[in-house]
């Protein structure tokens, strides 16, 4: 099932928190909306959902061709998963997966056998079967995500929406449940959107990202696209860690920190004051002099303790940035804190 989101907007009393936005997710997608607190992404999966409806004539929901939005949350057949697991606290795991199955009309109401094989082949899906007759209060935040995760698939949801589901829980956990979901993803390939704040997270687990920003789609892409071809000056300063210069574009170069580097071509014939980011991992630092164009710094901080030693450094034009380098990098340069070094920045990316 295809979602096609066309020119979406939603005010609160005179707020916008989403301003004419437009997207599609492909029948069997994983797209995980990503973006700060307040960008707007609950309310856009609300909107999808029926929760929450659009401004008057703002748009379309459609769900394969077929326009939802005078539709009920009933009718959508969307399925659920929030930070804050619901679950039932007096039901078993069992009959918390099995709750939506037996309180449907009798009419359309699977057997008792059908039900219970049902709930376990879904238990058997989220790894959880051997728990199936605990209480809530007695599994792990984790496990109770996965139980509220089988509960949503019982009821074979045409598209399932998942709000930072794993929100509430330690990083480690969180990691571990990230493989999880992709692997169980591809294995049943219902229509999925994600929210998520942790841009990790999503360009881990996402076929494609949806960066917002205040309301706004910023980028759409692969995790490979937004990441290494951002477009805007919000998506490479909210993807990862990133060191800011501030420099001017002039006679055919960029001008930062005492350096000078050939223009990029898409910068065209733009001219003064640019913005220059370059990732950490990008930053490439030697004793002397390579040939390439460089500028000096000092070495203020060195931190190694973790799987890349980070630096911090001061260049001599008074700029404060960090560089990453693998620990047989860092042992074969021979610097420490005070070192004075040269600094290449590998791929840089320029907003005019
Ligand atoms: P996100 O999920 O990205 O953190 P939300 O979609 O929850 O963002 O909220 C976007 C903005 O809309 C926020 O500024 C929030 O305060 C506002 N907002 C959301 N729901 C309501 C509401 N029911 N009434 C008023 N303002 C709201
Ligand atoms: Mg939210």
């Amino acid at each position: 099932m295809s979602i096609a989101i066309e020119h979406i907007s939603k005010t609160f009393g005179n707020f916008r928190a989403l301003r004419d936005v437009s997207l599609t997710v492909a029948t069997g997608e994983l797209v995980a909306l990503l973006g700060p607190s307040g960008s707007g992404k609950t309310t856009l999966l609300r909107i999808v959902a029926g929760l929450e409806q659009p401004d008057d004539g703002s748009g379309t929901i459609r769900f394969h061709d077929e326009d939802v939005v005078a539709q009920d949350v009933g009718d959508r057949r969307v399925g659920f998963v929030f930070q804050h697991y619901a679950l039932f606290r007096h039901m078993t795991v069992f009959e918390n997966v099995a709750f939506g199955l037996r309180v449907r009309p009798r009419a359309v109401r699977p057997s008792k056998i059908r039900i219970a094989a049902k709930v376990r082949k879904l238990l058997r899906l989220v790894q959880l079967d051997f728990l199936a007759d605990r209480y809530p209060n007695q599994l792990s935040g984790g496990q109770r995500q996965r139980v509220a995760l089988a509960r949503a698939l019982a009821m074979e949801p045409k598209v399932l929406l998942l709000d930072e589901p794993f929100g509430a829980l330690d990083a480690k956990v969180r990691r571990e449940l990230r493989g999880w979901l992709r692997r169980l993803h591809d294995e049943i390939q219902v229509t999925s959107v994600f929210v998520t704040h942790d841009q990790e997270e999503a360009l881990e687990l996402a076929d494609r990202v949806v960066v917002m920003n205040e309301g706004q789609v910023e980028q759409v892409g692969t995790p490979d696209e937004v990441f290494h071809r951002p477009r805007t000056r919000f998506v490479v300063d909210f993807l990862g860690e990133v060191n800011r210069f501030h420099g001017r574009l002039e006679d055919g170069k960029i001008h930062f920190a005492t350096m000078a580097l050939d223009r990029p071509d898409q910068l065209g014939a733009a001219a003064g004051p640019a913005e220059i980011f370059v990732r950490p991992h990008d930053v490439e630092l030697d004793v002397q002099r390579n040939g390439h164009p460089c500028f000096p710094a000092r070495i203020a901080h060195i931190h190694s303790a973790g799987p890349v030693v980070r630096v911090q450094l001061v260049a001599s034009s008074g700029e404060i940035f960090n560089a990453e380098m693998s620990h047989e990098r860092y042992r074969s340069l021979g610097i420490g804190e005070g070192s004075q070094v040269f600094v290449t920045p590998g791929e840089v990316k320029v907003f005019v």
